[in-house]
């Protein structure tokens, strides 16, 4: 059977062209087809993929498109953003149904292992997952939501990097299924969420049930970096909910400290067993009290115990 592989950049650059490298401290990415592929049952999906294999194929399309596209970058453009820059952006990718916005510089270690991207700040983009059909998950019902906001989500930032090419800036769409970069750390550096136990974003609009992607850019808008959700961290200390209900035993009781630095919060290996039996399994979404409750309750609940 043949893997599928995630698209390599130098494919679509000339040899000169400068580009920003990860370093000696960067984590390796995952494809999630290339998971499933080499550590899951790929054999056990076949019959239940046929459903979902058009959505499947066009997301896939649809991420060689956005390094394809990167030949349209006008090259020599402005790096100053001109008046509203962002609130256009923003206001065009929530036309297009993306819940939240943000802007933020990616650090070297945020860009994964022997990759690389053409700019250094990105635009980082959720799309929200229906809550209803995550509550059926595992199954037909929530693996064809999680492929349909891959799906649409990969065609959004396609249309995001148009937008600004379109003004004459240069663009690289990062698309939502795979990427060279962290998004849920930069989501999270963005101030737009904080990661829970299970290594997803946990944001004030969808909890964890969204997807991520961003646009890469050269633009240099202002940006500061938040740790408005911090608490988070405290919260999901005294709760383990999804820690107890992930079917493959994957995700760690205590994130592991990497040896190159940083955070890993599951083990992707175990975790690719029943992603790839299920088409996406998203128990530990399911399960997780943010999925449940809103997060104003949750935070106003955990500020009052924490004051006694
Ligand atoms: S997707 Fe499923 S197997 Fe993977 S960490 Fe979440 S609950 Fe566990
Ligand atoms: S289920 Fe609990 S521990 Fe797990 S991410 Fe959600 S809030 Fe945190």
């Amino acid at each position: 059977m043949i893997k599928p592989k995630y698209p390599d950049l130098r494919n679509y650059i000339d040899p000169d062209t400068p580009t920003v490298k990860s370093d000696e401290t960067s984590h390796e990415g995952y494809f999630v087809p290339e998971i499933i592929f080499t550590y899951g049952q790929p054999k056990s999906i076949i019959k239940k993929i046929l459903t979902l294999l058009p959505t499947i194929l066009d997301t896939l399309r649809n991420v060689f498109k956005s390094y394809k596209s990167i030949r349209r970058n006008p090259g020599e453009a402005s790096q100053l953003p001109g008046d509203g820059l962002f609130d256009d952006f923003k206001t065009l990718a929530i036309k297009l149904h993306c819940s939240s916005v943000g802007f933020t510089e990616i650090p070297t270690d945020m860009i994964f292992r022997n990759r690389e991207i053409l700019y250094k700040y990105a635009f980082v983009m959720t799309m929200e997952m229906r809550r209803e059909a995550i509550s059926r998950a595992p199954g037909r019902v929530a693996a064809g939501e999680v492929w349909r906001t891959y799906h649409e989500l990969g065609r959004v930032v396609n249309r995001l990097a148009g937008f600004l090419r379109d003004r004459g800036y240069n663009a690289q769409a990062g698309p939502s299924l795979g990427g060279d970069t962290n998004y849920v750390r930069l989501a999270q550096k963005a101030g737009m969420g904080w990661t829970g136990r299970h290594g997803l974003l946990i944001s004030p609009e969808n909890g964890p049930c969204q997807r991520i992607a961003v646009v890469y850019t050269d633009i240099s808008l202002p940006f500061t970096d938040s740790v408005d959700h911090a608490w988070i961290e405290s919260f999901c200390s005294s709760c383990g909910r999804c820690v107890k209900k992930c079917p493959g035993n994957a995700i760690y009781q205590e994130y592991k400290k990497l040896d190159e630095g940083g955070r890993q919060y599951i083990d992707y290996k175990k975790c690719a067993v029943p992603f790839s039996q299920t088409l996406g399994c998203s128990v530990c979404i399911r399960e997780c009290t943010f999925t449940k409750g809103s997060y104003d309750k949750i935070k106003a609940a955990f500020n009052a115990k924490a004051q006694g």
